[in-house]
């Protein structure tokens, strides 16, 4: 009997060895890079390695310079990587100074950056989603945040995208157009292809902006706009290659800067750059900040190509007001699956304050900013519903914020996917939300905000 036993634990233990051998195998095996993607901005520095199988790393400091060194184990350097070394090294990242590799031992390819200052660098894998395989993320937040806001002051600041190499050349960046606030309070419009547009528009934009002159705000106001998607998340795609992520980027930029050419306006954007910001942190921003308003900007999508029209969205946590508004909050709310979020980090002080605060008083305000931007919108297109409508969108929830979220038009139309990147158009809309925001504040000087400070 003791015998079988000591033969039942030995061959215990060569099945043992066999599978932990086995795992070390598969760990060290060769694996490889697919894509490489680099996002540096002010906000964090995102560095994305894509590979066909997970990648097994690990991650230390070192002082004196400061430097942060990563082992990746069974991947070899190709192009890709040296890639994005010229990249970091031609000097743009704002945190990461230098980085450079070499064979630390058989298989370990170890990655050593230098950086700029004291900085929190996290590290987390993702499962294959969408179009991505398995992807390693390095996020380097700057150690001091002040800097972040200080640039959000700044809405002219022009992105600095820099793709470094990528198989799928549905990610790559398109040129963002930068603009330029105009102290004057006039728009800068181009009048280049202006006859086209015209016929687009249903009230000629000079008319618009003549009308809406007389509208002043007596009392300062802060308001947050936010370009959906970004960086790893594209937003959708329109059929000749259009990313919602740059649409509306180029869109906000232009509502951020018409809106800081009003007195007693203070316009700031969650994202000047092309970086995936998660939805929860797009909600902390406006909160920071102290935002009176909150705007998010998106480009819609649908199955089929004909769909078209603006919509404006308020939230609704008990339903959608449609199917069709279920299943766009559903795919708006997937930006943190595709951009990558680090699940770890949950966010326990907005969790918290949700259940604090009655939401009622901000949704009636939501609706009401939501009925100013739609009416306006509809001024210069076509909407895609007559009414506002209601639906769980992630970005929403700020219980003392009102918050609407604007789908622009359709990007899978193909006859609205070009009038996004017209330059013009983008004005025309950011024109149109900007009087939608004034009226709102013409009718309804008090904002739920304030009501929620006077609250015993
Ligand atoms: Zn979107």
């Amino acid at each position: 009997m003791r015998k079988q036993i000591n033969n039942m634990l030995k061959l215990l233990n060569i099945i043992l060895a066999v599978l932990l051998s086995w795992q070390s195998y598969t760990a060290m095996a060769d694996n490889s890079l697919n894509a490489i993607r680099y996002w540096p901005s002010i906000d964090y520095s995102r560095i994305t390695f894509e590979s066909p199988q997970p990648i097994d790393y690990s991650m230390f400091s070192l002082d004196h310079p400061k430097r942060l060194v990563i082992d990746l184990k069974g991947v070899q350097a190709n192009s890709a990587l040296q890639n994005l070394c010229d990249k970091i090294n031609a000097g743009g990242d704002p945190w990461i100074s230098k980085l450079r590799f070499a064979t630390n031992r058989p298989k370990v390819l170890r990655l050593v950056m230098e950086l700029r200052d004291d900085v929190k660098p996290t590290s987390f894998s993702l499962q294959p989603v969408g179009d991505y395989a398995y992807r390693l993320v390095m996020d380097i937040y700057p150690g001091n945040a002040t800097t972040s806001t200080a640039f959000h002051n700044n809405v002219t600041a022009e992105a600095n995208p820099i793709p470094v190499s990528d198989t799928n050349s549905s990610h790559q960046i398109e040129n963002i157009v930068p603009i330029q606030a105009n102290p004057h309070g006039a728009d800068n419009v181009s009048t280049t292809d202006e006859p086209t547009l015209a016929k687009l528009l249903k009230t000629p934009p000079e008319d618009l902006n003549r009308r809406h002159q007389h509208i002043l705000i007596t009392h300062p106001i802060t308001i947050v706009i936010d370009p959906g998607h970004g960086g790893e998340d594209p937003g959708a795609h329109g059929q000749g290659g259009t990313l919602e992520k740059n649409v509306t980027l180029a869109i906000a930029r232009r509502v951020a800067a018409k809106l800081n050419a009003i007195n007693n306006v203070h316009a700031l954007l969650t994202r000047n750059d092309d970086v995936f910001i998660p939805l929860a942190e797009r909600v902390n921003k406006a909160r920071r900040w102290d935002a009176d308003l909150f705007v998010s900007i998106h480009a819609d999508a649908y199955i089929t190509p004909d769909a078209h029209g603006s919509s404006v969205f308020t939230l609704s946590e008990h339903g959608a007001s449609s199917a069709a508004a279920r299943w766009l909050a559903k795919s708006e709310n997937e930006a943190d699956l595709v951009g990558g979020v680090n699940v770890g980090v949950k966010d326990r002080d907005l969790a918290k304050t949700l259940l604090d605060l009655s939401q009622t008083a901000t949704n009636n305000d939501s609706r009401h900013l939501a009925h100013n931007v739609l009416d306006q919108l509809s001024e210069i297109c076509q909407l895609h519903h007559d009414g506002v409508e209601q639906a769980g969108f992630a970005v929403l929830k700020a219980p003392d914020i009102p918050s609407i979220l604007v789908e622009t038009a359709f990007i899978s139309n193909p006859e609205e996917e070009k009038r996004l990147t017209d330059v013009n158009y983008q004005d025309h809309l950011a024109s149109a939300i900007v009087s939608g925001i004034q009226h709102y504040f013409a009718s309804n000087p008090a904002t739920a905000r304030a009501k929620l400070a006077k609250q015993p």
